[in-house]
């Protein structure tokens, strides 16, 4: 194939999106607690034996190739039916895909809901529903259908993977999590989970567990992290829960358009890297509004002026400011690291398996034709406007294994 004239760029990686809330992207106006509840709990629970749930995954699965993203981190809802149809259309993408289903024993869906929104996180879950399983009933439905999707689903052509998904703290008691760690390593599955994305829930949850230092020694507590546990967020951390991260050789998932989006905050990702934790970019939809991670690529940049203009992180020797290179690397290479994929993707280098993008330099340039050489043909200028102006649109064809999977309709 003739790509005269285009940039061939190793395929992206999104490591932390939600296939169910694509539909509810850019819904604004609240914080991460009062938006589950009114924005995301009602979709992903009609999330389940619907008709339109097959043709919503193939359009999401879609919608990450049009965005230039050959590996994507998925949770899907707390339904096993959808999982499975996620994982078909997954399978039938030929992506390479970590995905798994959403595990809640406290505060799930019906739990929050008919709550008064003054209370719908508060503790934990001690109300009791008519009809419904007892604790240890619910514990093990949860438990044995994530444990048969892993089953069918993990190493699927070497391209799927299983990830036990406790949502977040508030979400899960320790038993949930204790399992959860223990399917995880007897598999060598994944594990992905929230932690400390906002101040509120990092309250609710040390409300709960007052046998917990941090948010992250609950999770610690309860064994779940290790070299394959992803941990979206990790914003309100002090320096002893960055420690924990680095001992226990946890993964950070960064998600600046939706920390941005939620006011959630800024992570601080020198203080993260600093000591040796790999870190990846997620998008994090449907909090994130878009699922490209050039605009995530452009949002950690920012993130990183306002944080040093404000002084906002802890003070680190050899503290630097977040380059071009640095955050193309998280979503490439660093971040197939971080998934333990940098053996197959990441990179264009011999013995990878060819996940690459084909991008239109002149998409992004700012000056037309013969113009365009004056805005720069250096790496570096085309990778900076590929991020600062919207590289999702330059994104031509992209390949994942070799076989071409996505390709852009011609523009007039
Ligand atoms: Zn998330």
């Amino acid at each position: 194939m003739d790509y005269r004239g285009r940039l061939i760029l190793p395929g992206l990686i999104d490591g932390h999106c939600h296939l169910p809330q694509y539909a509810a992207t850019a819904k604004d106006g609240l914080e991460l607690l009062g938006w589950l509840k009114t924005n995301i709990f009602p979709l992903e629970r009609s999330f389940h034996s619907a008709p339109w749930v097959r043709p919503y995954a193939r359009h999401f699965f879609q919608e990450l190739l049009r965005n230039g993203t050959t590996t994507a981190a998925i949770y899907t809802s707390i339904w096993k039916d959808s999982t499975d149809i996620c994982f078909e259309e997954a399978l039938k993408s030929g992506m390479r895909v970590i995905m798994g289903q959403v595990m809640m024993d406290r505060l799930s869906y019906d739990d929050v809901l008919r709550r008064p929104a003054s209370q719908s996180f508060g503790d934990g879950d001690r109300d009791s529903v008519p009809g419904r399983l007892s604790p240890w009933d619910r514990l093990k439905k949860i438990i044995q259908e994530s444990e048969g999707l892993c089953h069918k689903w993990h190493g699927k052509e070497n391209r799927l993977f299983y990830a036990f998904s406790p949502r977040f703290g508030p979400s899960c008691s320790p038993a949930l999590l204790r399992q959860a760690g223990r399917l995880a390593k007897k598999y060598s599955a994944y594990i992905q989970t929230h932690l400390a994305e906002n101040r509120q829930e990092v309250g609710v949850v040390l409300k709960a567990n007052p046998q917990c230092r941090s948010y992250t020694d609950f999770y610690h507590q309860s064994g779940i992290l290790g070299p394959k546990t992803l941990l979206g967020h990790c914003i309100w951390l002090d320096g002893r829960e960055m420690d924990i991260l680095n001992k226990t050789a946890g993964k950070v998932i960064h998600c600046p358009t939706s920390n941005f989006f939620l006011s959630s905050g800024i992570m601080d990702w020198n203080g993260l890297a600093g000591r040796n934790i790999p870190i990846a970019l997620g998008s994090d939809v449907g909090a994130g509004p878009e699922l490209s991670i050039w605009a995530v690529m452009k949002q950690a940049l920012y993130a990183d002026k306002i944080a040093g203009a404000y002084h906002l992180h802890e003070k680190v020797d050899n503290k630097r400011p977040l380059t071009v290179q640095g955050v193309f690397y998280w979503a490439t290479l660093g971040g197939a690291k971080a998934l333990g994929m940098d053996n197959v993707t990441g990179s264009l280098e011999p013995g990878k398996q060819a996940d690459f993008i084909v991008a239109d330099p002149l998409a992004v340039n700012p000056m037309p034709g013969r113009l365009s050489r004056l805005a720069g043909r250096s790496a570096q200028s085309h990778l900076a406007r590929l991020i600062y102006r919207g590289g999702e649109n330059a994104v031509c064809s992209v390949f994942v294994k070799g076989r071409k999977l996505f390709e852009a309709a011609p523009k007039n």
